[in-house]
């Protein structure tokens, strides 16, 4: 490629609109353009790599014995009825109508669709293990796009499901899947933290996010530096209540109870209807802070219960999954978890069973506020909970005691285990061995191959530019002759450029009339791992330097041997 010819529109300016680095170089060596919030064209060499992240990704999945399929992007309302999603995705799912007034959306995520798939087609355990993937576009109608493509509204997404006999077989996916993103993400140079994470929307129990820490990240992550203990921390959004002021006297009157909107709720069938979903969601005990605040409640739930909605409708901002063993160890009984606000990770285990199922919802005599209106001790007895624990920055990890660290972590991969909750809805079963017929055992497994690419520049940048790591650049390396009026470096430069490309290197040739600082700093900026400077050395000795965008030293070698030494 030339870059006479190369459509990267560099930009000398810093755009006013950057939010982050990575968003700033995007913008600023030609890789993408907005089109409206949050939905972004590709350009060439934001493609290149794109095409590079996607790769190293099939190649892993297929490793781990996953089928690329693609899914339709456009899918009808029905399935989402029948799992009871469509009314619980909210305004993030963008929904439409064709000519005849039948509803659709664009997918914010597959499992409805690639289960009635698997429903269809899958007759006998003799089918199974299925591991069916997708690299695609995905639709979300965030809130709050952000940050370039890392929150946008259209973006790319792997997303792999996983379909097994039972349990063993899924244990014996999720461990494929966690170790195929471990090396996905290692090829691409990024560093990531696997952390223990909350799985809502999506449902399931267990869940692992890939972070990449940055202090631009939106999920705030504890970690121990002895034990390797991780795990993600809801940050508090902007609805969350403010924490008291510094200094300010703990006798003050604790805030009203904030207004939620639980339209008709009084009972806990109530709230289950309100919920929208068929399970038995039923919320066992409310706990506040010395403040009045309430910060976590815990819940009897299933599967499929909606637990996100769940917290907005008591009036938490977020969700965390206790781990079951930890439920499980201490009170003998399963159970769900519902907290905390703030950015404490508030772990509360409680006897889940042991509270009458009104205690956790008295007090509802307040038009909309009846549940956030609930006191301890009050309308349930605060000592039926047996452990509390706030897991803070220097607060000892729950596993090994050593002092937690916090960071902020931007969220590249999540896998989780779905076990039968959307085959249960609809109706995906196959005949098992045993002559039964059993509902198949689910995970599902994303990449967000579009915020990755942001991710890696995020992680690999300096002052000047992009310094991207070989396996996912656009291109390998930049050939700059100095001064084009040189007949000499031109030549030396054209020769050196066919070397490379014939030896699979992908490269550049900056044959632009500009001056040597517009091409170096071009270069700077766009991130070629290497840049070979044909110059004055050609006419005086013969070499060429050859430079590591990563230490920014040039090396002199003869012309004869550069091009075998861009490795
Ligand atoms: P987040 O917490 O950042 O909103 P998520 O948990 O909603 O992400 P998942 O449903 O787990 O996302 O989707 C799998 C992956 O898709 C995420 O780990 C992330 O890499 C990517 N992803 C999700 N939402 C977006 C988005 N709006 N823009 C770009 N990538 C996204
Ligand atoms: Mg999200
Ligand atoms: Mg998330
Ligand atoms: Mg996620």
């Amino acid at each position: 490629m030339r870059m006479s010819q190369l459509l990267a529109p560099t930009l000398r300016e810093e755009p006013a609109e950057a939010e982050s680095d990575s968003h700033r170089l995007m913008l600023r060596a030609g890789l993408i353009r907005k089109s409206s919030a949050g939905i972004y064209t590709y350009l060439p060499l934001a493609f290149r790599s794109l095409r590079k992240i996607s790769e190293i990704v099939r190649e892993e999945m297929d490793r781990a014995g996953g089928q690329e399929l693609q899914l339709p992007i456009v899918q009808p309302a029905e399935l989402w009825v029948e799992t009871g999603r469509w009314y619980e995705y909210g305004p993030e799912m963008f929904r439409l109508k064709d000519r005849h007034g039948r509803e659709f959306c664009l997918g914010p995520t597959h499992e409805e669709i690639i289960t009635a798939l698997v429903r269809a087609e899958v007759r006998s355990y003799r089918q199974l293990p299925l591991l069916l993937y997708q690299i695609q576009n995905k639709y979300r109608d965030e809130i709050r796009p952000r940050f370039g493509v890392i929150r946008g509204r259209e973006f790319i997404m792997k997303d792999l499901y996983s379909f097994d006999r039972d349990e063993a077989g899924l244990e014996e996916s999720y461990r494929k899947m966690y170790e195929a993103y471990s090396r996905a993400f290692h090829r691409c140079g990024l560093s990531t933290t696997a952390v223990e994470a909350d799985p809502g929307a999506i449902g399931g129990d267990v869940t692992h996010e890939f972070m990449v820490l940055s202090p631009i990240g939106e999920a705030q992550v504890v970690h121990c530096r002895q034990c390797g203990y991780a795990a993600n921390v809801e940050a508090a959004p902007a609805s969350a209540p403010p924490a008291r002021p510094q200094g300010a006297p703990a006798t003050e009157a604790p805030p009203a109870p904030r207004k939620v909107s639980t339209p008709g709720v009084r009972t806990i069938e109530d709230l289950v209807r309100f919920l929208g979903t068929p399970a038995h969601a039923i919320l066992k005990t409310l706990l506040y802070e010395g403040d009045g605040r309430l910060v976590a409640a815990v819940i009897r739930g299933d599967h499929q219960l909606n637990e996100v909605k769940l917290a907005r409708a008591i009036g938490l901002s977020s969700v965390q999954a206790a781990s079951p063993e930890r439920v499980r160890e201490v009170t003998g009984a399963p159970a769900g978890f519902v907290g905390p606000v703030g950015l404490n990770r508030v772990e509360i285990v409680a006897d889940p069973w042991a509270m009458a199922l009104d205690e956790a919802v008295t007090g509802a005599n307040e038009e909309d506020a009846h549940l956030v209106g609930v006191v301890p001790g009050r309308h349930f007895s605060a000592d039926r909970v047996t452990d509390i624990r706030l897991v803070v920055p220097g607060d000892p990890c729950p596993r090994c005691g050593a002092p937690l660290d916090r960071s902020a972590g931007i969220e590249v991969g999540q896998i989780f285990k779905l076990h039968t909750k959307y085959s249960e809805a609809l109706g995906a079963t196959f005949l098992d061995e045993d002559g039964k017929e059993k509902p198949v055992v689910m995970g599902c497994y994303g990449i967000g191959i579009t915020r990755t690419l942001a991710a890696v520049i995020e992680q690999h940048h300096d002052d000047k530019g992009i310094i991207w790591p070989v396996s996912v650049a656009p291109y390998h390396a930049v050939v700059v002759p100095v001064n084009v009026k040189d007949r000499g470096q031109i030549e030396a430069a054209e020769r050196l450029y066919h070397e490379l490309t014939g030896a699979g290197v992908e490269t550049v040739l900056d044959d632009r009339e500009e001056r040597p600082g517009v091409k170096f700093n071009d270069a700077d900026l766009m991130g070629f791992p290497y840049r070979v400077t044909v110059g004055a050395r050609l006419a005086a000795s013969g070499q060429v330097e050859i430079r590591r965008r990563s230490d920014g030293r040039d090396v002199p070698v003869s012309l004869d041997e550069a091009a075998s030494k861009v490795r």
